[in-house]
């Protein structure tokens, strides 16, 4: 625990603030009735927006004429786990002796959440007649099924041609040091179940049964061993998994009428989900299978190629830390894939990332000052 004596910065109580408040998706606890709160208090128009059991809202500041700078992410974090398990209470928000902020939400989002509102408050105080406008879309639906969180705010922002220029995503970003990796892209995500017929039998009469197992396992050797794309400059190359594989009755002496294959795929922008599919019936087509596959795509990928945003928050991570930061497409989907459909160029960056959804996670509280002028210098590279 800091001393008395030491008080928190602006950022560091806004972000205990908020780790107080239990939001687990996707309640979201008061957490985003604060942040309007102070939002309100500096001139933003607020528009919440509760769409079924979610609580989102939408703000601005500034004029229609112009580029527009939002600043994204959500409210909701992801399960404590066993209580007993954490070192410090996953909501009691307290700065251990080594100066880490420790919580569920430390690092995922809140953190991030503080950090962006103590930057604009900064920025609109220092400059009340800034260019084009300041938007916010938060959301307390990202860690569970996102339906109603950010997916469908844009859609309601497209509804009425509202136009976005830029996003800065608060997703923890950073891999060792505040700063040093920015997400200019995800790659996408596309699932599927493959159902293999065969027929069922005695195994000792095998030529009067069909055995998925042997129909499917060269089909999916070959599935494994496919060269889908080779990546590109900004995306790995597309890569297919097998998650699950089922096939039997438990019996030793059955041969299967059936065989379940989960699979994904995390593609890159040289790739498309009409050719994947197309490709994956052409192999399974050429095993000669009775097949049906469902198919469940649940993010496209999307690409901020180097332009005024992505030039804008490297040269604030430069002058506030010294570090060149690297832009980056790894990892899992996230609400971006939703926002760039707006034809919105979108970078996450947040702080390091080594504890997000882990049982004691926590970031140097140090970081989210660090971070609060990151952002605030990327408002004044964009908006001054
Ligand atoms: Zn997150």
């Amino acid at each position: 625990m800091t001393a008395p004596s030491t008080p928190l910065t602006p950022t560091l109580e806004l972000a205990c603030d908020l780790i107080r408040r239990p939001s687990v998706t996707p309640v979201d606890e008061g957490c985003q009735e604060l942040m309007m709160r102070r939002l309100a208090a500096i001139g933003f128009a607020l528009e919440p927006m509760r769409i079924e059991d979610v609580d989102n809202f939408w703000a601005s500041h500034g004029q229609d004429d112009g580029p527009v700078l939002c600043f994204a992410g959500h409210t909701d974090v992801v399960p404590t786990g066993p209580l007993q398990a954490w070192q410090h209470q996953p909501f009691d928000a307290l700065i251990d002796a080594d100066g880490m902020l420790c919580g569920r939400g430390a690092a995922d989002m809140k953190g991030s959440l503080a950090s962006m509102i103590i930057a604009v408050e900064r920025f609109v105080a220092e400059y009340p007649l800034h260019k084009g406008r300041i938007a916010f879309l938060i959301t307390s639906d990202e860690e569970g099924p996102a339906h109603h969180g950010t997916k469908a705010v844009v859609e309601r922002l497209r509804a009425r041609n509202e136009r976005l220029d830029w996003c800065i995503v608060g997703e923890p970003s950073s891999t060792t040091l505040v700063g040093d990796v920015v997400k200019n892209g995800r790659r996408g995500s596309l699932g599927a179940t493959l159902t293999v017929r065969g027929k069922q039998g005695h195994v000792a009469y095998p030529h009067l049964a069909k055995n998925p197992i042997h129909l499917a396992a060269p089909a999916l050797a070959e599935l494994a061993a496919e060269h889908w794309d080779a990546g590109n400059a900004f995306f790995p190359p597309t890569s297919f998994q097998v998650s699950n594989l089922n096939a039997g009755t438990g019996a030793t002496n059955v041969i299967p009428g059936e065989l379940k294959a989960v699979f994904n795929f995390r593609f890159s922008t040289e790739s498309t989900v009409e050719g994947l599919q197309q490709r994956v019936n052409a192999i399974l087509d050429k095993h000669g299978l009775d097949y049906h596959i469902d198919w469940a795509l649940s993010g496209l990928p999307f690409l901020t190629e180097p332009g005024a945003l992505l030039d804008a928050v490297a040269a604030s991570i430069r002058s506030v830390t010294g570090r060149e930061t690297t832009p980056s497409t790894s990892g899992g989907t996230s609400d971006g894939r939703f926002i760039a459909t707006l034809g919105t160029q979108v970078v996450e960056l947040g702080p390091v990332n080594a504890t997000i959804h882990q049982i004691d996670e926590r970031v140097l509280a140090s970081d989210l000052d660090v971070l609060t002028e990151i952002y605030y210098q990327t408002l004044v590279k964009l908006l001054a």
